[in-house]
């Protein structure tokens, strides 16, 4: 079941993200109604807290390794923002999940997306055990005031660095600026024990001990 909704997802992101429109709308509006089905269910959240499960035990095991040992190390955890700090669900779902630049500015502009829980849980554990927290986003620097709001808002009150992307980047993927932004947070002697996001350029490119993929609606 969880394979056969992977394989509709893909589809649904050709379909909504190349607005390639293949198949036919009836079977258009079904997918999205799984997709409001897979969310709805909690099959979504369920996922999310099989994974921050598995997390929160390497989290723990280093930490206790950390405190344990005679040279304490700066440990760090990094979280990209959307669809991992925050849900954009809503947003998406109002808009009949069309990944276009309205729906964007709309989430940029109002800065008020809530946590995803189970990832803020973690974020929790992470600051209540002196672990240090960085935010590596896809956004750009326009957006920063805005970002760190909605941050604030969904109750990220607490961090080291917020890093988003410069305004003029203009390579199509993140993982460079992201794997930079890590590598940045390495050399200034934290150690990133965990990543998290919900897409592979969020992942790629090392500077982290564990990553953790998080299930995406759409993607
Ligand atoms: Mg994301």
């Amino acid at each position: 079941m969880r394979k056969a909704l992977v394989s509709i997802l893909f589809i649904v992101n050709i379909c909504v993200s190349a607005e390639v429109f293949a198949i036919p709308h009836s079977r258009l509006a079904q997918v999205k109604q799984q997709i409001i089905e897979y969310h709805q269910s909690g099959a979504y959240e369920y996922d999310l807290e099989k994974l921050v499960e598995q997390a929160n035990a390497y989290l723990s095991k280093r930490i206790a390794e950390n405190n344990s040992s005679k040279h304490h190390k700066k440990l760090a955890v990094v979280f990209d923002v959307d669809d991992t700090a925050l849900s954009n669900y809503q947003y998406f779902k109002t808009s009949d999940f069309s990944d276009n630049s309205n729906v964007w500015n709309k989430v940029l502009n109002n800065a008020d997306s809530p946590p995803l829980i189970p990832i803020k849980n973690i974020y929790q554990y992470a600051v209540g055990h002196g672990v240090k927290i960085f935010f590596i986003t896809g956004r750009r620097e326009a957006y920063r005031k805005q970002t760190e709001i909605n941050l604030l808002s969904a109750g990220y009150t607490v961090y080291e660095g917020l890093y988003l992307q410069s305004n003029n980047y203009n390579n199509l993927s993140a993982a460079p600026f992201k794997t930079k932004a890590r590598m940045n947070i390495t050399k200034k002697g934290y150690e990133i024990i965990a990543n998290f996001g919900d897409h592979y350029s969020d992942l790629r490119g090392g500077y982290a001990e564990r990553i953790y993929k998080l299930p995406n609606y759409i993607y």
